[in-house]
Formats: structure tokens, sequence, C-alpha cells
């Protein structure tokens, strides 16, 4: 290791830290970012896509605020739609698939190219603690790796994801991961546990990926792209990554007749797991029990790269065993012959109570100690990216005496999010949606930059090609308004526009005609 000491370390490089580990290093803060394959970061652990409603105004807060994940959808969606797209412009939702591959790509290219980041690769095992004698408590100062290493630092931020003391079930098969073929990480559990967190046991899912060669395309309904892809960035201004289509099948009768005969063998039904899952992303079990009227559920099936053949199919997530999970796949319209690559599995993990933290996502138990992702709860890499960009700026506020980096609900579903999570908990996973953002018409997707890009420059977290980008948009912006202020037309002049009103010889403003 060429030093062992940072301004701050982030500890796992999922999508909450690498969005904490460039908010830091955007700050000036020497930061060092720990996880356990370089080869891993970008990895998306579930569905490979990045939006959706709520979910896709938290991208493009990240984008506002300079953060990196829409730039990297951008270059690696392969099938863009904006959801809600009948609804008014608050509740519209941006989503895009992912090319797997291309968003790794890009993700590890953005964050090698970023100025005051080192990454390093280690398994981290424990804090340093040390004892704080001005607040008379004790604070953490660094981390400590599986190989003995210790990394002093001024903050650190811990992000990773569904890794402590994971557990993943598959039928009754139990296999300590945080991820499938990753080590579940223990030393940091019991160390937090040691510290007296409020912690607990969530779960979540993921299908089985099925080969594409192997489903009978021609006979699926298919859904494309939307004609004309609206980025996520406010900085790209054409989508140029080739566009496809995803297919739609649906589970029948049997499908349901199969999953029912074999509940007992489902690790979630049969009593294996006692964590929470996701109420709004549940299991093909769930569906099938808490949904008995319903005799079919739509299925997708999305492609996970351009030059991929798996195929993910969205909607049926199960801890069925493997030969249940290939029986019921089998009974959808298409997938008759289909090949299992890799089969579904549910994971339990330990969560902190969010409620253990401030607003900046700093511990109040070990300060100097931040969280930020699906350790707090949460579910979604956006979830997790938007709290990463808030905790990597915080921990670089503090380990360089800066001032706190704090939204409101008011201004943000960043703000909406945090504070949720810290005055209130959590009971299940969190996700966002519109409905959580009693502010929602005015905190729409389409004016993220006008909401917070200002609060990013004056917090020093806009880099210059974004604070030129919006300088021009803002004055464009600006000129337009001052324009339709001062421009005044009678009825006759605006029924000459289309616009019919009382002939009452008035001069209104365009502002107020609009
Ligand atoms: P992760 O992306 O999990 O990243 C954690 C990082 O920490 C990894 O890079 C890991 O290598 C690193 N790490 C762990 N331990 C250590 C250690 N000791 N030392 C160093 N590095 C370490 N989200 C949805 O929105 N919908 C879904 O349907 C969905 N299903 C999911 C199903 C499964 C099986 C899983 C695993 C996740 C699912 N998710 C889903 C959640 C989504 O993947 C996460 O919400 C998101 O990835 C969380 O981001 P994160 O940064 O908190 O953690």
């Amino acid at each position: 290791m060429k030093q062992s000491r940072f301004d701050v370390v982030v500890i796992g490089g999922g999508h909450a830290g690498a969005d904490a580990a460039l908010a830091s290093a955007r700050l000036g803060a020497r930061t060092a970012l720990v996880t356990l394959r370089k080869s891993d970061l970008g990895t998306m652990s579930c569905n490979p896509a990045i939006g959706g409603l709520g979910k896709g105004h938290l991208v493009r807060e990240i984008d506002a605020l300079d953060g990196l994940m829409a730039r990297v959808i951008d270059q690696a969606g392969i099938q863009f739609r904006m959801l809600n797209r009948s609804k008014g412009p608050a509740v519209r939702g941006p989503r895009s698939q992912a090319d797997r591959a291309l968003y790794k790509k890009h993700m590890q290219a953005a964050i090698a190219a970023t100025p005051n980041l080192d990454v390093l690769e280690a398994a981290v095992e424990d804090l340093l603690i040390k004892p704080d004698v001005s607040r008379e408590t004790s604070r953490v100062a660094g981390i400590v790796t599986g190989a003995g290493a210790a990394i002093r630092a001024g903050a650190v931020v811990l992000t990773t994801g569904t890794f402590l003391k994971g557990v993943i079930h598959i039928g009754e098969k139990r296999i300590p991961a945080g991820r499938v073929d990753e080590a579940p990480a223990i030393g940091l559990s019991d160390r937090l546990y040691g510290l007296g967190f409020r912690m607990g046991r969530l779960k979540t899912g993921t299908p089985a990926r099925l080969d594409g060669r192997t489903i009978d395309w021609a006979s699926l309904e298919m859904q494309p792209a939307d004609d004309e892809p609206v980025p996520f960035s406010f900085l790209t201004d054409k989508i140029t990554v080739p566009q496809i289509s995803c297919g739609i099948t649906y589970t029948s009768k049997e499908t349901h007749w199969i999953i029912e005969e074999n509940l007992s063998k489902s690790a979630v039904y049969g009593g294996a797991i006692s964590g929470r899952g996701p109420r709004y992303c549940p299991s093909i079990e769930d569906k099938v029990v808490r949904f008995a009227e319903k005799d079919r559920h739509q299925i997708f099936l999305e492609p996970e790269g351009l030059d991929d053949p798996t195929v993910y199919p969205n909607g049926i997530s199960t801890s069925l065993p493997e030969d249940v999970q290939d029986a019921f796949i089998r009974t959808m319209l298409g997938l008759e012959a289909v090949r299992i690559i890799r089969p579904g599995y549910a994971i339990e993990y330990d969560y902190v109570d969010p409620r253990e933290l401030l607003p900046t996502l700093e511990t109040k138990r070990l300060p100097g100690l931040f969280l930020a992702g699906q350790i707090n709860g949460t579910t979604g890499y956006e979830e997790a990216g938007a709290q990463g960009l808030i905790a990597g700026a915080n921990a670089a506020a503090l380990a360089g005496n800066g001032a706190e980096i704090l939204f409101d609900r008011s201004e943000g579903y960043i703000g909406v999010m945090i504070d949720d999570l810290v005055t209130k908990g959590v009971t299940e996973p969190y996700r966002m949606f519109t409905s959580r953002a009693e502010y929602r018409l005015s905190l729409r997707a389409d004016n993220a930059d006008q909401r917070l890009t200002p609060r990013g420059l004056a917090a020093g977290l806009v880099g210059s090609e974004r604070a030129q980008a919006f300088h021009v948009k803002h004055s464009a912006l600006q000129s337009a308004l001052q324009w339709a202020r001062e421009t005044t037309l009678t009825p006759a002049e605006a029924g000459r526009h289309g616009i019919s009103l009382n002939q009452d010889g008035r001069r209104r403003s365009v502002v107020d005609l609009l």
C-alpha cells in the first residue's frame, strides 16, 4: 500500500461506495476506496436496470450534485423508457436497462480517472477506534484489513450492502455469502454489535438467470425502447448505445400450482429466513400466496447485455430449490425449453437501524463513522448511490473541518429519503416512491439540476464542466423568463396564437398567460 493514512476511507465498492468515494474526492479529501475485488466495482447484484418511479428522481439528483450514476447509465443503457409518460411531469420516472459489462466498464473508468482517489483491494475486518477526549467518547480512526494492515483516516464510510453476516438460501441449502460466490463480512458485523448499534436482519432475493438462446422469442410480445431515449444526466446530449427490446411472458395456473405444491421447500416460506423482505419487490412465492385470486403475473425477459446471452426474468425472484425453479419456469410461454444459467436465491443480512444516524449519515454512537446504502435498511442501487454521495461528502467535510452538507425534504428526494430513514427507521427494505415526497409537484426529475446544482456548487461538490453547463442553461432560462414577463399581448393578439381569452382589451404578460 502506498500510504496508510487518508482523509476518508470508504469500505465497499458497490453503488453507495462508488458515489461516496467520488463525492469525497471531489471535495478534495484524499480518499481510499477499499473493496473486496477491484473487478467488482460497478457490479449490479440483481436487476440490470437503473431508475424507475421515484428512483429515477434520485438518479437525476445524484447527477445534479455531480455524482456518477447518471453518466454511467447513459453510457451503458440498452433500453431507455420514460415510465408514467401518460401522467403529469412530477411522477414521470426515467428508467433504463443496463448492459452489465458496459456499466462496470464505464464505472471503473470513471473511478480510475478521479483525482484524489485510490482503490485498494482488501477485505476489511475491523475498525480502528481511538478515544475522543473533547467529546468524552471514542471515535473511528481507520480500518484494519483481513491481512492485518491498518489504514488510518479522519472519517470512514461503511457501505457493505448485503455482506454483513450474509446467508444465501436456495431451498434448504444455506451458504454464508455476501453475494453469490462472495464471502460475507463477519468481523465488521461483530464490531458494530459490540459497539451497541441497534441492528436487525432483512432479506431480499433474485431470480434465476436464463440462457436467451434457449428462449422462443418469436412466441412473445416484445416491448421496445422509447423512440427518442431521454438521457439521465444533464450533461448527456444524446444516447448513442444501441437500444433493444425485451420480451414479455406470464406465469400461468400451472406455474402457480407448482409453486404452491412446493411452498414448504421455499426458504422464505419454510421458516428458514426470519428477516423481512421488500414488500414492493416480492418473490414469486409471495405473489402466489398474497394474490391468490390472480391467474397470472406479467414477467419481463430483460437481456443483460448487447453481447451477452444472459436474460434476467424480472418478476420471479425465488428461494425455491433448483429443480422446482426449473419446473415452474418452463411452464411459461416462450420458456418451455429454457436453460437456467444460475438459480435464483434469497439472501438474509444484518442491517443497522438508520435511527442510529444523524442526517449527515454519521453514526451518533461512533463519531467519524458514516453508513450508506443497503446497510441502512434500504434496497436499490439508486437509494444506495444517493446515500453514498451524502455520506461521502459529509465524511470529507468532517475530515477537513468543512460545513455539513444537508438537504431538506422540500429540496429533493434525497432529503426525503434521509429524513425518513433517520427519523422513522425501517421495518422492511426501504425503497423510494413519489408518494413519499410531500412536495412532489415541485420536486420533478426534470428540474433536479435547478433545485440542487446551485447547492452543490456552493458546497464545492460540482466540477467545472457541470458548472459551465449549468450556468449556460440557467442564463437561458433567466432570459426566457424575463422575456415572458416583459412581453404582453392583447386578447386579439393572443387569439392569433390559438389562445382564446375574454375580449376585455387588457394586455397580459406571457407569464400571466402561462
Ligand atoms: P453493494 O452493491 O452490495 O456493494 C457492497 C460492496 O461492499 C461490494 O463491492 C463488496 O465487495 C464490498 N464489501 C463487502 N464487505 C466488504 C469488506 N469486508 N471489505 C471490503 N469490501 C467489502 N435492489 C433493488 O432495487 N431491487 C431488487 O430487486 C434487488 N434485489 C437484490 C437481490 C439480491 C440477491 C441482492 C444481493 C441485492 C438486491 N438488490 C435489489 C439490492 C441492490 O443490489 C442493492 O440495493 C445495492 O447494490 C446496494 O448497494 P450498496 O452499495 O449498499 O451495496
